[in-house]
Order: C-alpha cells, then sequence, then structure tokens
C-alpha cells in the first residue's frame, strides 16, 4: 500500500487536470471538491506524497491541519456559516477513495445536513464558492 503517482490529486498537482484553487502555500495546496456534500466544500493536501495520514510525516499533517485552519476561518466568513465540518479518511475501509492525504473541510448551517457523497456539483455554482472563499482569505 504505497503512494500512487498517478492518483487524481498528484494529477492535479501536476497541473495535469484543472482545480478551483481557493488557497496555496509551499508545503499544501486546497481546492474545491467538485461533488460537494455542502456549498463551499474544500479539500487541503500536502504538495509532497503522501498516501493518508498512516504514512505522513508529522510536518505533512501539521502543514495541512495549518491551512484547514486557514480555510475554515475564510469558509465560515464566506457563506455566513455556524459550523465547519472537517472530515478525514484513511484506506477503503476507512472510507478513503483517493490515495492522496487529503482534509475535507465543509461549511455548514444549522438544522442543514450534508448532502450524499458522489453527486456532481454545478461547475459556474463551484467557481462562484471559490471566488468567496478567496475572497474572505
Ligand atoms: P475520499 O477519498 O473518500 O475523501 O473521496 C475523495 C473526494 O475527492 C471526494 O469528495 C470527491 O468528490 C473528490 N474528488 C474526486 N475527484 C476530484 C477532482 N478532480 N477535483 C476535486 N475533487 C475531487
Amino acid at each position: 500500500m504505497g503512494y500512487d503517482n498517478d492518483n487524481i490529486f498528484a494529477k492535479i498537482l501536476r497541473g495535469e487536470i484543472p482545480n478551483f484553487t481557493v488557497y496555496e502555500d509551499d508545503e499544501t495546496l486546497a481546492f474545491m471538491d467538485i461533488m460537494p456534500r455542502s456549498p463551499g466544500h474544500v479539500l487541503v493536501i500536502p504538495k509532497t506524497p503522501a498516501r493518508n495520514m498512516l504514512d505522513a510525516s508529522a510536518a505533512q499533517l501539521a502543514a495541512c491541519l495549518a491551512t484547514v485552519q486557514k480555510v475554515a476561518r475564510a469558509q465560515m466568513q464566506a457563506f455566513d456559516a455556524d459550523g465547519i465540518t472537517t472530515q478525514q479518511y484513511n484506506e477503503d475501509a476507512g472510507g478513503q477513495e483517493v490515495f492522496h492525504l487529503h482534509y475535507h473541510t465543509m461549511p455548514r448551517h444549522a438544522g442543514v445536513a450534508m448532502g450524499p457523497p458522489g453527486n456532481m456539483g454545478d461547475m459556474d455554482e463551484i467557481a462562484a464558492n471559490a471566488a468567496r472563499i478567496r475572497a474572505a482569505l
């Protein structure tokens, strides 16, 4: 169970497939999930290879969480959110589908359930939500 250089987030990092970036620094990239479970759903990944939390270095985890916090604060403001849900899955049995370490950060509103996984979002809406988060950052 090593790192697969052809996973979809590795391709995003190499610029081989497009993404809606909201934030990046030397260590991490934050971009919109194209199957959002709430409006403004963002993924945060390390720029260096890690399959998931189990093989990641402490430095990769720390860098990702610092970016998650930045993005979460911006999401609170951009969507006038009541809270944030952060999720992170490890291996098939843990619910992981893309095998490059990633954190989900999702704005939440009181009484509004998260949507189901696997539903492709509206790209115009995702682009507009990315712009709102970038503006708040
Ligand atoms: P999981 O590994 O279970 O956390 O699921 C992977 C997540 O990546 C899902 O929420 C997908 O919607 C998301 N995803 C898959 N492909 C892309 C992509 N090309 N751009 C943005 N998000 C993606």
